[in-house]
C-alpha cells in the first residue's frame, strides 16, 4: 500500500509534492483528490483554478489548505475566506466537497514557477488503493453521528483509511462549508477526561436486594444493575452514565449494536465492549441505562426506539413518561411514536 510522507507547507500538515499558489486571478494547486471520482486516480495533480467561489459568488478569497486545527485535507484542499462563505473545494476536481453541488471554474493562466507534477504513484499501487477502497464502502450511509446529519463515512475519512489507519473522529462541527472533521488514531485521547469514581453509598439492605436481581443475568448486565443499585435514582443513574456524565463514557459514532445483533434485545458482547471502552451509541446507552435503573429497583423501564429532532432513528430510555437520553438531547415522538420495549 502506498504510504505517502506527511510534510509541512505554509503551516499545514500535506502529503509531499502538496503545495499552492494563489494571486488575484487564479489559485495553482498541486494536490491529491480529495475524493476518487470516475476518471480521477489518487495521485498528484497540478491544476489552475480561477480565484472566484461559485458558493457565495465572490472573487479573491480563495486559499489553498491543510491539515491544521479544525481543518483537514492532508491531499491539499481549497477554501473560500469570505465572511459567512468557508466553502472547501477538492483541488483536482474543483467540486465542493460537500454539498457537492458548485464547482471552481477552470483558471486560464499557468502558474510561472509550477513545473509538471511528478507523479510517484505506479499504476499497480493506484489499483491497490482502488481496491482497497471498494472493499471499505459502508453498506449504508452514516446517519447517526453527533449531529444526527447524514454523513458518508467514506468522505470523512477518506483517504486516510486507505492508508491503512484506523482513525476515530474526535471533533466534527459542521458550517455552511460542510464538515470538519478532526480524526485521531490514539483511542487513548477520547478518554482524557477525568474519571470520578461515584460515591459509594451502601444501604446494607440493597446489597441483599441487587444479589437476588442479578441472579441469572449476564455479567455485564450484572455490572451495570450494581451500579444502578449503587446510585439508587434514574437522576443519578443517568448522570452517572450519559455521554461526558460523571462514569467516563463518551459518544461514540457507529449504528445499531457495536457488535451487530438485535436492537430490542440486550447484546451482551456490544455492552461489554462500551464499558471497556467507555464508548456508547444511543443504542447501546439506552440499553446499558434501562439495566441501570433495573438495578437500581425502577420498574416499566422501557427503551424508546423514535427519532431525533432531525427525523434519525435514535434509541433512548422512558421512564414515567419522561425521556433519559444519554446522547443526545433532542428528541421526537416522546409520546407514543416508535417502538416500545418494556423492562422490569
Ligand atoms: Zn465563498
Ligand atoms: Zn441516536
Amino acid at each position: 500500500m502506498a504510504n505517502r510522507t506527511v510534510t509541512s507547507f505554509e503551516g499545514y500538515n500535506v502529503y509531499k509534492g502538496v503545495s499552492w499558489k494563489v494571486d488575484k486571478n487564479n489559485v495553482y494547486i498541486k494536490s491529491y483528490p480529495s475524493r476518487i471520482e470516475k476518471g480521477i486516480s489518487y495521485k498528484l495533480y497540478e491544476k489552475v483554478w480561477k480565484n472566484y467561489c461559485p458558493n457565495c459568488k465572490k472573487s479573491g478569497f480563495l486559499k489553498g489548505f491543510g491539515t491544521k486545527g479544525s481543518k483537514f485535507g492532508l491531499e491539499g484542499q481549497i477554501t473560500c475566506t469570505a465572511p459567512n462563505c468557508g466553502a472547501d473545494y477538492c483541488g483536482v476536481t474543483g467540486l465542493d466537497t460537500w454539498p457537492r453541488n458548485v464547482r471552481l471554474k477552470k483558471g486560464s493562466a499557468v502558474s510561472g514557477t509550477a513545473q509538471s507534477a511528478k507523479n510517484d504513484t505506479t499504476e499497480e499501487k493506484i489499483n491497490n488503493i482502488k481496491t482497497v477502497k471498494k472493499q471499505m464502502k459502508p453498506k449504508k450511509t452514516y446517519s447517526d453521528i453527533l449531529m444526527h446529519k447524514p454523513i458518508d463515512i467514506v468522505d470523512m475519512v477518506r483517504m486516510d483509511i486507505i492508508e491503512g489507519k484506523m482513525l476515530i473522529v474526535d471533533s466534527l462541527t459542521i458550517d455552511k462549508g460542510g464538515y470538519h472533521c478532526s480524526l485521531t488514531d490514539d483511542l487513548g485521547s477520547l478518554l482524557t477526561e477525568e474519571y470520578k469514581e461515584p460515591s459509594k453509598k451502601n444501604t446494607g439492605t440493597g446489597a441483599t436486594d441487587i444479589a437476588s436481581d442479578i441472579k441469572g443475568k449476564t455479567a455485564t448486565q450484572a455490572y451495570f444493575m450494581r451500579k444502578g443499585a449503587e446510585l439508587k435514582t434514574a437522576t443519578a443513574c443517568f448522570n452517572w452514565l450519559k455521554s461526558r456524565g460523571e462514569g467516563g463514557f463518551k459518544y461514540s459514532g457507529y449504528t445499531e449494536h457495536k457488535k451487530s445483533g438485535d436492537l430490542y434485545n440486550w447484546h451482551e458482547e456490544s455492552a461489554k465492549w462500551c464499558k471497556d471502552n467507555h464508548l456508547f451509541n444511543c443504542v447501546d446507552a439506552s440499553w446499558l441505562l434501562a439495566y441501570m435503573f433495573l438495578g437500581a429497583g425502577l420498574k416499566k423501564v422501557k427503551i424508546h426506539h423514535g427519532y431525533t429532532c432531525k427525523g434519525v432513528g435514535h434509541f433512548w430510555v422512558l421512564l414515567n413518561g419522561k425521556a433519559y437520553d444519554p446522547t443526545s438531547s433532542c428528541q421526537k415522538g416522546t409520546k407514543g411514536r416508535g417502538t416500545f420495549i418494556t423492562l422490569g
